[in-house]
């Protein structure tokens, strides 16, 4: 995960008189209708993708050639029958809420499904929010997440610091870990531990690993110390570059960056 950034301006296309009429009917249902997609459309995936440089808000796989999931950060819907999670709240009232709206791939999200557990208190709909209009529940998210204190993190209510200090991969395994309970759970609800994302990690370490005992190799060979010094700083500077570019795993890079010296060993 990284900090994401986002344009507070909500797209028009949200609060259009079609949505307008949905979100007063939904008002009345209680729930957000399955297989209403109205906040699926193709511009605001557009707009998500450029915001999230194509790439998944949770585990950060590339979403270039794969799909695109609109993730509603508090979920539309509830599911009553959750086994790992507390997913027992619809939030139907802000399935147009741009401060709503995140990207994630197909494992992320359905993996993370209606789970939202809080440790402060749940939102009041009734007594609070049901009188609000679509415009009105745009820019809620500093309220709720202060009276409901998500356990869940939301990559664009957080400093790059907090990903950068928190986040840890085991480099014999490319596994995540987090020692803080919210980056925790959120590796839990999401499944970042899944096999195939260490696979992925494991594959970008160990590529650089081969580098890394190529120079060595060179070393034994030449005993040349200036040599070896000059080929693991460039090799060390390639790295930076590269996570200046935002690449997929950005969350890896940094990490090995700042841990680059353990792979010499
Ligand atoms: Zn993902």
């Amino acid at each position: 995960m990284r900090a994401i950034s986002k344009d507070p301006k909500v797209p028009k296309i949200l609060i259009n008189e079609k949505r307008q009429a949905t979100f007063e009917e939904n008002k009345k249902l209680k729930h957000f209708p399955s297989g209403n997609t109205q906040y699926s459309v193709k511009s605001i995936k557009t707009e998500l993708s450029i915001i999230y440089a194509s790439k998944c808000a949770f585990c950060e796989d590339t979403l270039l050639n794969s799909a695109k999931h609109i993730e509603h950060y508090r979920p539309k819907n509830k599911n009553d029958k959750a086994i790992k999670c507390d997913a027992s709240t619809s939030y139907f009232w802000l399935a147009f809420s741009w401060d709503n709206l995140l990207l994630a791939c197909t494992k992320c999200n359905s993996s993370k499904g209606c789970c939202f557990e809080i440790v402060g208190t749940r939102a009041d709909y009734e007594k609070d929010y049901a009188d609000l209009s679509l415009a009105e529940v745009q820019d809620l998210i500093t309220t709720l997440d202060e009276t409901e204190k998500p356990l869940l993190v939301n990559p664009e209510q957080e400093e790059q610091s907090f990903f950068d200090e928190h986040l840890a991969f085991d480099m014999k395994t490319g596994e995540i870990s987090s020692k803080n309970k919210r980056l925790a759970h959120t590796i839990h609800i999401c499944n970042l531990k899944r096999d195939e994302l260490n696979k992925l990690r494991l594959e970008l370490i160990n590529n650089l690993r081969n580098k890394i005992n190529e120079r060595k190799n060179d070393y034994r060979t030449h005993n040349n110390l200036k040599e070896y010094a000059r080929d693991i700083a460039n090799l060390r500077k390639d790295w930076q570059t590269k996570l200046k570019t935002n690449p997929k795993f950005s969350a890896l890079y940094k990490y090995i960056d700042t841990h680059f010296k353990e792979l010499l060993t």
